[in-house]
């Protein structure tokens, strides 16, 4: 095991990842901007280097800077988190090669993964049904981008071979639309994510979203997690998330998750890693995979018993995985919401101080959050602050208890949408379970103030 391990990622992954790391024995070193410095989990942590200023780009994506920060301290290993570096093959490939181990897949399964064009071709080779589309991106002459759209059949949508966050995509429904709707999507994917590669998928119109979570290890061991649903989105970014997906029959889940399991050997993939897939009809539609940590993995860690964040530090440092497919056992269900610090109905980010930070208690309630009172929300990152995830026998249980630990909950200082949360906990539809991802935003349109 290693000795030391620097975290390079902010809020409260990094104070996941620092707490995982307590418990295997290993010093944490932190990373910090200088709008962070004042942080909890900054002056708990074993030691902390500052990487500098507030903007992500001079700090928290600073390569040379990091790699920096691994040198002094004499860590190890580096863990990415989520979001900044955790997907950047670059990144990967400096890291090794300055010679620490990336705590996340090789730099080559990074890279291939990182573009969708080439994940799905890879997941088709390897057997995993993906969403029909265009074959590879789309070439610039209008007139075979117009048969593929006609092949495909409308509406349709075009998409960003490098996109991610829920950027970079644009429904299309009839072909007076198409072209224009190519370019713009490729001129915004150039300046977002410095890849104007777009290609065109099936527009599926009452889909869910169902991932599986796998993890493999460096001697040809994978398995799958179970899965988690996380339809319920706002402009493609999920808010609620849960496991396992209610209604799917286990036969289904389980031949998509045998199939994952597969592509994962066959790609000789190693790490934490969830296939997205659309489900629609009985039917699942790969449609992109992450090569890192999810936010919403606490879910799968409540179901299933497995720490995920601990399993991806062991697996770095060669162990093997300890736990077979056969000791994966899904029990319960478990629930998150997002915590963003944001307007509850208009959704403008809220940054600022907190002045209350009271968090919910009891049996099956669990809170992932680096966020006390008097703590100063910083306006430079992602609005969410922080997870409430509760674990029942039942969904039922799940739901009661996530209504009561919402109940509890009062944040003060700036806005969140814990108000949404409480509203949609007694939402009848989503009570029912099994929302498509379209239904937040319908709901949120008829939503009376
Ligand atoms: P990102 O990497 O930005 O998260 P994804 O490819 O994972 O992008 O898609 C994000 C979300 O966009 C999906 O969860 C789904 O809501 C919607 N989406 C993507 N592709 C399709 C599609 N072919 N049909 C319908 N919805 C889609």
């Amino acid at each position: 095991m290693f000795k030391k391990i620097l975290i390079a990622n902010r809020g409260e992954i990094a104070l996941r990842i620092q707490r995982a790391c307590r418990e295997l024995g290993v010093k944490a070193v932190m990373v910090y901007s200088e709008a962070d410095r004042e942080a909890k989990y900054i002056k708990l942590a074993d030691e902390s280097v500052c990487i500098g200023p507030a903007p992500s780009a001079l700090s928290y994506l600073n390569m040379p800077a990091i790699i920096a920060a691994a040198e002094v301290t004499d860590a190890e290993a580096i863990h990415p988190g989520y979001g900044f570096l955790s997907e950047n093959a670059d990144f990967a490939e400096r890291v090794e090669r300055s010679g620490f181990k990336f705590i996340g897949p090789s730099p080559e399964s990074i890279r291939i993964m990182g573009d969708k064009v080439s994940a799905k071709q890879a997941m088709i080779k390897a057997g995993v049904p993906c969403v029909p589309g265009s074959e590879g991106a789309l070439p610039d002459d209008p007139i075979i981008i117009k048969r593929t759209a006609k092949a495909i059949g409308y509406p349709v949508i075009i998409k960003a071979a490098g996109g991610g966050g829920g950027r970079g995509m644009r429904v299309v429904h009839t072909e007076a639309a198409l072209i224009h709707a190519v370019q713009t999507t490729k001129a915004e994917a150039g300046a977002a994510f410095g890849n104007p590669a777009v290609y065109m998928e099936k527009y599926l119109q009452n889909p869910r979203h169902v991932e599986i979570q796998i993890m493999a290890d460096q001697h040809k061991n994978a398995v799958w997690l179970g899965e988690r649903d996380c339809s319920m989105q706002r402009r493609h970014q999920k808010v609620i998330e849960e496991a396992p997906a209610p209604g799917i029959p286990r036969k289904l889940i389980e031949k998509i998750g045998d199939r994952c399991v597969a592509a994962v050997k066959k790609i000789s993939y190693r790490g934490a890693g969830t296939f997205e897939f659309l489900y629609e009809d009985g039917e699942f539609y790969f449609i992109e995979m992450n090569t890192r940590v999810q936010v919403e993995h606490p879910v799968t860690e409540w179901v299933t018993g497995v720490d995920i964040v601990k399993t991806q530090i062991q697996v770095a440092a060669g162990e093997k995985l300890p736990f077979t497919q056969r000791q994966v056992e899904i029990k319960g269900h478990a629930i998150e919401c997002r915590i963003n610090a944001e307007d509850p109905y208009k959704f403008v980010p809220s940054p600022g101080r907190v002045t209350t930070w009271h968090m919910p208690g009891g049996p099956g309630v669990r809170v992932d959050s680096h966020i006390y009172a008097n703590y100063f929300v910083p306006p430079n990152y992602d609005s969410m602050i922080g997870k409430i995830i509760v674990h029942g026998d039942t969904r039922e249980q799940a739901l009661a208890r996530m209504r009561t630990a919402l109940a509890e909950t009062a944040v003060e200082g700036i806005n969140t949408n814990i108000a949404l949360h409480r509203e949609l906990m007694v939402d009848p539809k989503f009570m029912d379970g099994g929302t498509n991802i379209h239904y937040l935003e319908e709901w949120l349109s008829k939503r009376q103030r």
